[in-house]
């Protein structure tokens, strides 16, 4: 049999969107993330189950009569199968070696099961267990080295045993599927979870499929998607159904105390409730199982829908919310894995709402990423003379906001105003250069506003402050609009510059007429305080505001420099209104540079634009990739045509394709993955081409 994992799109944190082939004379796709269904004897007497299910993807089979029973195979021909023996070593080396026929065939895999009778045994005997286990699986790898297989993988509690396993996936490329077996047991566990995960994407290959097995329950779904398993077994509902246990995701609540049914399955319709007593029947555990596996799978596509159209990372701290070893998980995943999530997560999320719900969302990765990058490639103008701290506003981005309507009234009355250098301070992503406030996320975010800031938001603004305000001359004035919660950053970050800071009289509102009178009249006195050394340049027929915005943008996206580069001659940006995007022409030479995309604030560059970012000297150690060959055909660059690429390869951020010499650009496109996964990977799709040569 013949089957391929490919990553169709990456997500936040290590989230992806990938599908399985089980048949390629069928195109028989599974998409991934998925839960896999279990198939038992008691469950396929039932006729609701085979109705409710027989649309299904992905099923696993324990036992090996099912292999033979053809109703299955007829009932559920689109549908892929996981062999998972729940026997000996020694008893799935015989069904494997009776049904060879079968496991040959395309749509069914299996998982090499790894049963120990104890559950709780020391390092050094545990050690002991998976080396030899894994002695046995080798000789099994090598024997049918046509077959593909999974591998399960079980650590005792002992994250560091894992260790065991990484040569040996290296070595045997037959194994597709890591079955995590008991990883996931006790997310109290969540630093174990943690290093494991992070081990397997930085050292494995990347296309090797994630499935979680064990004691789960819909519950973790969320957080499991977000760390990048791509199946996740749901057998353990039977177990919890044969406790007589009534899943409605946030709690298991035993049938007898369900007073109101939350649910109108098929199970609970008219059915389970009839059966609300103290007994305990065959009866009434078929139709648990049947509701738990129904609301386990709805769950799955709710995931799988919100994971691609909505806000997934919001998604998955809502609904950790009432657990906190689940809380604790993001929490530290945020902390300590930034480094390698950021190679994971998009650059930005296409017209979606961003929820920040709280000091969970604070260190989300492409929070970030954004204050880091701002922090990092955001160069002053040489020509500011003033710099003017403003508060946020709910409406995005910020100039359409009332307020903000209002705050320019006053400043753009100075014939100076574009030197003057305009911060809104915000929580939690921190200052916002006026410039880049349509960039993702700051054009999206949405936060509950009550003016009280904790330390952590006080924190993270006030050092994000100090780091842009150091980038300006001690000499640069800097004037505060700002009402008392906002002063406490503010007094935070000053102490640690040497600029004069100037404090508008704030009379109710930062919009009242004498709030704004004060914000003109300090403008007024101050604004000659300073003079720069570089004059501001000028620009006919764009509103200066734009010509600024695009080339921090550029830098943002490219580097410090990239905009100037980019744009040496002015541009005129023509609308296309109805895509929402903003076609870039350069001023002198009328060739368009790129389109502006006002949903995620970026600009797709033209392959003839960023030649001129290339331009002599040659020093470009960013955003690229070296294709092995002169031409790309079709629409999408894989893997096995990469000879090179940098070390800073973000999802969704535009890539230029270098040929051969690294002289010539023969390409652009958007990355579907990061350069973790070019890293680890010798397969795959990594990026959509835009532009050819
Ligand atoms: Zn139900």
């Amino acid at each position: 049999m013949k089957y391929i994992f490919e990553v169709l799109s990456s997500q936040i944190g290590y989230s992806r969107v990938g599908r399985i082939l089980f048949s390629k004379e069928r195109k028989l796709y599974i998409s991934t993330p998925n839960i896999i269904i279990p198939i038992k004897i008691s469950l396929m007497k039932q006729l609701n189950f085979i109705q409710e299910f027989e649309d299904h993807d992905l099923f696993t089979i324990s036992k090996d009569i099912f292999l033979k029973i053809g109703f299955i195979k007829e009932k559920f021909k689109n549908t892929g199968f996981i062999f998972t023996s729940n026997g000996t070593f020694e008893k799935f080396q015989e069904i494997l070696e009776e049904n060879l026929n079968i496991f040959s065939e395309d749509n069914i895999i299996s998982i090499i099961p790894f049963n120990v009778p104890t559950i709780s045994i020391s390092k050094e005997f545990a050690a002991k267990n998976i080396s030899h286990h894994l002695l046995n699986v080798g000789k099994i790898l090598k024997t049918y080295s046509d077959l593909n297989f999974g591998l399960s993988i079980k650590i005792f509690n002992y994250a560091e045993l894992f260790n065991l396993y990484i040569p040996f996936i290296k070595e045997n490329k037959n194994i597709k599927i890591l079955n995590l077996v008991d990883l996931f047991d006790n997310f109290n566990n969540f630093r174990n979870i943690l290093r494991i995960i992070s081990k397997i994407k930085k050292d494995l290959d990347n296309n090797i499929i994630l499935m979680a097995s064990g004691r789960i329950t819909p519950k973790c779904y969320p957080i499991l998607v977000y760390l990048g398993i791509d199946l996740i077994n749901s057998s353990y509902l039977l177990y919890l159904s044969a406790e007589y246990l009534y899943e409605t995701i946030e709690h298991l609540i035993p049938i007898k105390k369900i007073k109101y049914l939350p649910c109108s399955c098929i199970a609970c319709k008219g059915n389970l409730i009839k059966l609300n007593d103290n007994k305990q029947s065959p009866e009434k555990f078929d139709y648990l199982c049947l509701h738990n596996l129904i609301t386990a799978s709805n769950y799955m596509n709710k995931i799988k829908q919100y994971l691609t159209y909505e806000d997934y990372r919001a998604f998955a701290e809502k609904s950790s919310f009432d657990d906190m070893n689940l809380i604790s998980t993001l929490k530290i995943l945020d902390k300590d894995y930034f480094n390698y999530i950021r190679y994971e997560t998009p650059l930005t999320q296409k017209s979606k709402k961003i929820k920040c719900l709280g000091p969970i969302s604070y260190y989300r990765p492409d929070f970030r990423e954004f204050r880091e990058r701002i922090v990092k490639n955001f160069e002053p103008e040489p020509w500011t003379s003033m710099i003017i701290l403003l508060p946020c506003s709910a409406r995005k981005p910020y100039s359409e906001s009332k307020s903000h309507k209002l705050f320019s009234s006053i400043i753009r009355k100075f014939p100076e105003f574009p030197s003057f250098q305009e911060f809104i301070i915000t929580s939690p992503l921190g200052v916002i250069p006026r410039q880049v406030e349509n960039i993702y996320p700051v054009n999206s975010y949405d936060i509950s506003v009550t003016g009280e800031w904790d330390d952590e938001e006080i924190k993270i603004t006030a050092d994000m402050l100090i780091s842009l305000i150091k980038k300006y001359n001690n000499e640069i004035p800097i004037i505060c609009h700002l009402k008392e919660e906002y002063l406490e950053i503010v007094k935070r970050a000053s102490t640690e510059l040497k600029h004069k800071f100037y404090f508008c009289e704030i009379n109710n509102k930062t919009t009242s007429d004498e709030s704004l009178g004060s914000l003109r009249g300090l403008i007024n006195n101050i604004k000659d305080f300073y003079t720069p050394k570089k004059n501001i340049e000028d620009s006919k027929y764009l509103s200066r505001s734009w010509i600024r915005k695009f080339i921090k943008i550029l830098d943002y996206q490219f580097g410090i420099g990239s905009g100037r580069k980019i744009i040496p001659n002015g541009i005129k940006p023509t609308r296309i209104n109805t895509y929402k995007q903003n076609n870039l022409i350069d001023l002198k030479t009328n060739q368009k540079l790129g389109v502006f995309n006002y949903s995620t604030g970026q600009i797709n560059l033209t392959l003839r634009s960023l030649n001129r970012l290339i331009q002599a000297p040659l020093n470009k150690n960013s955003n690229f990739i070296v294709f092995n060959g002169e031409n790309i055909d079709g629409n999408t660059l894989f893997r096995t045509g990469v000879l090179d690429y940098s070390p800073d390869l973000i999802p969704n951020n535009q890539v230029i394709i270098f040929d051969k010499t690294k002289n010539n650009i023969i390409g652009i496109g958007n990355l579907i993955v990061g350069s973790n996964f070019l890293k680890n990977s010798l397969t795959g799709r990594i990026v959509k081409i835009t532009e050819k040569k």
